[in-house]
């Protein structure tokens, strides 16, 4: 019989590499009183069969930093646990059939360069020499990595699950969870039953680490984690003659990979267009089960495979190996404590790369759940980034049929999801469409991107350099800068604040001073305990009692969550009122002409300044005009009635002054000429509001706030480092993100988000520099290029905004 104990600290679910991972790190943290429970045997969901590939090329800077811990780790669990893992550092070779491919893999190892993972271009003649039995004659290029491995991922699991017992974690087998209990808004403890006997462990921290079961448990205790399982495939042939030590293999054009391991080749599919799996619920029994064959959907894969790699045509298949796997609808996992119920943390939905993303992720999340922060900034794959909408499973379904094949394709800028489209659009969307619009979509969000003219096509033509939209942008930019333009920002997150102690409560979380009249607005961070910035919001004071919170769409789940989790017995309500006003901003020196032609308000600086809102009449309707802006220029932000909008946008078209709409790539571009930051690239809870140049919006005489200590600290101790805009002396490059700055010869950072200036005349980007016992002067003395896909090309760096550095046109 098991023995399951009565209480714990914390219950982990799931016997998988992801629960073994976090008992092992929480374990090592020093949290020994912690359970694991497995329904079956540790392995038997996903990780059992996976194909054990461990790389470290991935697309941002943290991603990157948490695979190359992985790597790093399971290269010594072996010695530190006594189980063999099997890991073994062959190296891979990431190949490229297209210019387009191998400008993404060139991107991509310079982002591994920041975090000193080695990485090598190579020529076609080299991976001939590295991999004899490929067929090279139509390889562009290549990259490789010496040190990404392969490894026996069940015995990963097991290694760390012995890892996690040896500093006294109870690790137990054919326990299921049954449910989680909690009151108050916490946890407390999960029910289970184990061979036919229901019991109860009481505890304050439960993660799931459920795989593709995760959902539905979360569902249960109303947590919202989206994800589904799709079929996965691999083969693996007779053992071949000759087939030697080979590294493994990725040819993304062709959505396959290969392995060698003792004597026979293995090649795994991503397709493009996947097959989801489990839409009536998981078996009771599945434990180490597998899928059926499914060889006219493999047939694809194999057909280019004995293409490029000859020997396919004669070896022997031994095994079409067909699994589930969870994948999510942004293919990137989910770390962190559920919005909804305060000690349920979640680490799942791991698309593929469970094995090489574990082991940082168990780290990352333990040290999140002891430390109470993250180790580094993880919004990327941060659970509250999910949308209460995504956890229908008809999306879902429908989502990650794209999703796994989307691993392998090429991941240009900007690029749009094709399926499970629709689901959240703004009243003005039919109009924006019968416009022009091309659509992107945010958080469920369709968002008018760009617009394109009469008769071009209506969608995007991928590249990594100047897609088919660079001219409409370049033109809408013109609009803002220099006429009037539109954009439609229905999808900000909106969050009224309201009750007896709305302001006291907005003091202590904000470090800005809120304690202003009715009418004015204040942007402002909600910072941590660390000075780290954890929203960036503006905060419109409506009356004595009440305030309108506006947030970026994507970011609205984790707004409202720190703001409930932070109430106390304060007497203050929190309401999530997005879907109710929809948001035009008149945006462009000719706004106030524009404005006047549609309403009798007074749009003066005297009657109307900046940084002020208050209700207008416009057309036969209503609107509270906000006098704020994220591109730099004059202009209102128009919150209407959702009933109203589309009339509100008639009678602004109608005022026929030149009006141009614009999309959300252009808002973009002016706003990062104009140095604002975006969360999320620019400013995360790892940022510290100082050095991100923010101390303009912070008011430490006002009295506490949370994070008041860590600016004083900083105050004293001066800045560690600094953001820098930078801007590329060529016109040519494209920056987006994740780019190296290169400081005198040295690479010292990523640049954080990049666009096109098209009024400054070059791509601009912006991102840190370390800057100890430095001047501001001794900054910008250095020599400043920026890598990209390998090149350096020389930058202007600046401290202060190149355009409009005095904010002379925002107060026009
Ligand atoms: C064909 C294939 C190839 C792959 N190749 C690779 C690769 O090369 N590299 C790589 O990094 N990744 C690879 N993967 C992905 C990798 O296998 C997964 O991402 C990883 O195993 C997921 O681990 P997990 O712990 O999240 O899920 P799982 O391994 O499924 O673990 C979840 C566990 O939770 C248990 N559980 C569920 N509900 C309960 C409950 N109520 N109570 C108790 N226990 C419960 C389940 O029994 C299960 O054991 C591959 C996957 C497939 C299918």
């Amino acid at each position: 019989m098991v023995e399951v104990p009565k209480s714990a600290r914390a219950v982990i679910i799931g016997g998988g590499v992801s629960g073994c991972s976090v008992a092992y790190h929480l374990a090592k943290a020093g949290w020994t009183d912690i359970v694991l429970l497995e329904r079956k045997r540790l392995t038997s969901g996903t990780t059992w069969h996976a194909a054990g590939l461990i790389g470290q090329l991935r697309g941002s800077v943290n991603m990157t930093r948490l695979a190359k811990y992985s790597a790093d780790l399971y290269v010594n669990l072996e010695a530190e646990t006594g189980i063999s893992t099997g890991m073994r550092q062959v190296g891979s070779i990431s190949v490229a059939l297209t210019a387009a491919r191998h400008e993404e893999l060139l991107r991509q190892a310079t982002t591994a360069r920041i975090f000193g993972v080695e990485v090598a271009e190579i020529s076609p003649a080299e991976v001939k020499a590295m991999y004899p039995h490929l067929n090279v004659s139509d390889v562009v290029g290549a990259v490789h990595l010496p040190l990404d491995g392969q490894c026996d991922p069940a015995n990963i699991a097991m290694a760390l699950a012995k890892g996690a017992r040896m500093r006294g974690a109870k690790v137990l087998e054919g326990v299921k969870v049954t449910g989680v209990r909690q009151a108050s808004g916490r946890v407390t403890g999960v029910d289970y039953v184990v061979e036919g006997e229901a019991g109860h462990i009481a505890a304050d921290v439960v993660i799931n680490c459920g795989g593709m079961w995760g959902r539905d448990l979360a569902e249960a205790s109303g947590v919202t984690l989206p994800l589904h399982a799709c079929e996965h495939f691999y083969l693996i042939t007779e053992p071949i003659a000759g087939l030697g030590h080979l590294p493994v293999l990725r040819v993304p054009d062709e959505c396959a990979y290969y392995k060698s391991d003792a004597g026979k080749m293995m090649i795994g599919a991503f397709e493009p267009k996947a097959k989801p799996w489990g839409m009536q619920g998981i078996r009771e029994d599945f434990e180490f089960d597998t899928l059926p064959e499914d060889w006219d959907h493999f047939q694809p894969i194999l057909e280019a495979a004995m293409e490029r790699m000859p020997l396919f045509q004669a070896a022997g298949i031994h095994t079409f190996f067909n699994g589930p796997e969870s994948f999510t609808p942004d293919d990137r996992y989910y770390l962190g404590e559920a919005p909804e119920l305060g000690g349920y943390w979640v680490a799942a939905g791991y698309n593929s790369v469970g094995i090489a993303g574990s082991g940082g992720a168990g780290m990352a999340l333990a040290h999140w759940i002891t430390e109470g922060e993250a180790p580094f900034d993880l919004w990327e794959v941060d659970i509250r980034r999910a949308q209460p909408f995504q956890r229908n499973r008809s999306y879902l379904k429908e989502r990650v049929s794209e999703t796994l094949g989307l691993l392998y394709a090429d991941h240009f800028p900007y690029r749009q999801m094709a399926t499970s489209r629709g689901v959240r659009r703004s009243p003005l969307h039919e109009a924006l469409a019968a416009r022009g619009a091309v659509f992107g979509e945010v958080a469920g969000w369709e968002r008018a991107n760009w617009f394109a003219t009469e008769g071009q096509a209506r969608e995007y033509a991928y590249s990594w350099g100047r897609q088919n939209w660079f001219e409409n942008a370049a033109a809408e930019h013109k609009a803002v800068r220099e006429g009037v333009g539109l954009f439609d920002m229905t999808s900000f997150g909106k969050i009224r604040v309201e009750g007896r102690d709305a302001c006291a409560f907005l003091q202590r979380l904000c470090a800005n001073d809120v304690a202003v009249d009715a009418g004015r607005i204040v942007y402002t961070q909600m910072l941590n305990a660390r000075g780290g910035i954890e929203s960036d919001l503006t905060v419109t004071r409506l009356s004595e009692t009440a305030y309108l919170l506006v947030v970026p769409g994507a970011t609205l789940q984790r707004d409202l969550s720190w703001l409930r989790r932070h109430l106390s017995d304060e007497f203050v309500v929190i309401t999530d009122v997005t879907a109710g006003e929809a948001v035009l901003c008149v945006m462009g020196p000719k706004s106030r002409d524009l404005l006047a032609a549609v309403s009798p308000a007074d749009f003066s600086n005297a009657a109307h300044p900046f940084g002020t809102a208050r209700e207008i009449e416009i057309g036969m309707g209503l609107a509270r005009a906000h006098r704020v802006t994220y591109v730099g220029e004059l202009g209102w932000e128009l919150y209407v009635s959702t009933d109203q909008a589309a009339h509100v946008f008639e009678a602004l078209e109608g005022a026929d002054l030149g009006m141009k709409l614009c999309g959300l790539h252009v808002l973009d571009s002016c706003r990062i000429e104009k140095g604002y930051r975006h969360f999320g690239h620019d400013i995360t809870d790892e940022d510290h509001v100082l050095e991100a140049g923010l101390g303009f919006a912070v008011k430490t005489a006002k009295g506490e706030f949370i994070g008041r200590e860590a600016v004083l600290r900083k105050r004293e101790a001066g800045l560690a480092r600094r953001m820098v805009q930078f801007k590329l002396r060529d016109p040519v490059p494209m920056l987006y993100h994740n780019e190296a700055i290169v400081r005198d010869g040295q690479i010292i950072g990523p640049i954080t988000s990049g666009n096109y200036g098209h009024h400054l005349g070059g791509a601009v980007g912006l991102g840190y520099v370390a800057c100890v016992g430095e001047s501001a002067e001794a900054v910008l003395a250095s020599s400043y290029e920026i890598e990209v896909a390998g090149r350096r090309f020389a930058a202007d760096a600046s401290l202060v905004p190149m355009y409009d550095p005095k904010s002379e046109r925002v107060r026009m």
